[in-house]
């Protein structure tokens, strides 16, 4: 009996031998198996180098993240160094303040206001003050590997300087007050002419006209008709007007509580609502109202009362 199948004949050409194979249905077959497990292999092995082959490229782009990573974090490290010895130069700096303003408040005598402002209004934000005498300590600083407590330095660093900054606004205003009150305090002599003298003085005396005791509520300076009266600081020209016992007559407001008055004047220089500076001109010295000769009646009122003027002559 024939077997089904094929004869498969190799010739060669260079004329040799011929050669055939007798290819059952079987074998054939089996060729196909073979031939689709090998194209199964070597599929698989291909896809196996291409994965290898991907996972090599991830692996290094991993490794250029890395690298950059670690590039930014050394970045970070040296701003951190620097935002580090910053903050400490101005812990420094924000102590020198401290010490500098309490040097301030000494020379302008304004050591209880500081005081004050210790015990009052910085005490009750509960941030102590800018000596950081009590805060110093609490302000950490920068951490490496700490950027919470970094930012608590930086936050509590901010306060500090808030409440320095409205120390030093508080200071400044106590300062133009002071010194707006030594502008205004009536401090010279309203007469301040060669030729003028001091011809009577605070206190009780007897009344030249009447012979009677009678309190001299200021100082009278005589001197030649005309000479001139200044004002004894900066004020308003709250009264100009003629007056019965004082003739010409003048009243400063120097805020404060404080006025001046200046009688007997032959002529003023000055009206209602002027502003005048310590030595300027505001009337020549006369002899009207009661006078027995040229001179200027000057009293000093401190919230109404009257003074003995010579306690504020420091000229
Ligand atoms: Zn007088």
């Amino acid at each position: 009996m024939r077997k089904h199948g094929w004869t498969v004949m190799f010739v060669p050409h260079t004329g040799g031998k011929r050669k055939s194979v007798l290819l059952t249905r079987q074998r054939f077959h089996l060729l196909v198996v073979i031939s689709v497990f090998c194209t199964v292999v070597l599929l698989r092995l291909a896809y196996g180098y291409w994965q290898g082959q991907r996972s090599l490229a991830d692996l290094k782009a991993e490794k250029d993240l890395t690298a950059e990573m670690q590039q930014q974090v050394t970045a970070q490290q040296a701003t951190i160094q620097s935002l580090n010895s910053q903050i400490q130069g101005l812990n420094e700096q924000m102590n020198d303040l401290g010490q500098l303003e309490k040097r301030v408040r000494s020379l302008a005598g304004l050591s209880k206001a500081s005081a004050d402002a210790e015990s009052g209004k910085v005490a009750s934000g509960g941030r102590g003050g800018p000596d950081g005498s009590a805060n110093s300590s609490a302000v950490a600083m920068l951490s490496l590997h700490q950027p919470y407590e970094s930012s608590a330095s930086i936050s509590n660093l901010s306060g500090r300087m808030e409440i320095c900054q409205t120390r030093l606004a508080e200071l400044a205003d106590l300062l133009e007050t002071k010194y707006e009150r030594m502008r205004s305090t009536p401090c010279i002599r309203p007469a301040t002419d060669d030729e003028t003298w001091l011809s009577s003085s605070f206190g009780w005396r007897k009344n030249p006209f009447s012979g009677e005791r009678q309190f001299h509520k200021g100082v009278d300076m005589a001197g030649p008709l005309g000479s001139h009266v200044v004002a004894t600081g900066k004020g308003r020209v709250v009264s100009a007007k003629r007056d019965v016992e004082l003739g010409w007559l003048l009243e400063l407001d120097h805020g404060f509580g404080m006025r001046t008055r200046y009688g007997h004047g032959e002529k003023l220089l000055v009206k209602v609502g002027d502003l005048v500076e310590r030595g300027q001109t505001i009337a020549l010295l006369g002899n009207t109202g009661r006078s027995t000769g040229p001179h200027i009646h000057y009293e000093v009122l401190v919230n109404g009362k009257a003074q003995n003027p010579i306690k504020y002559f420091l000229d």
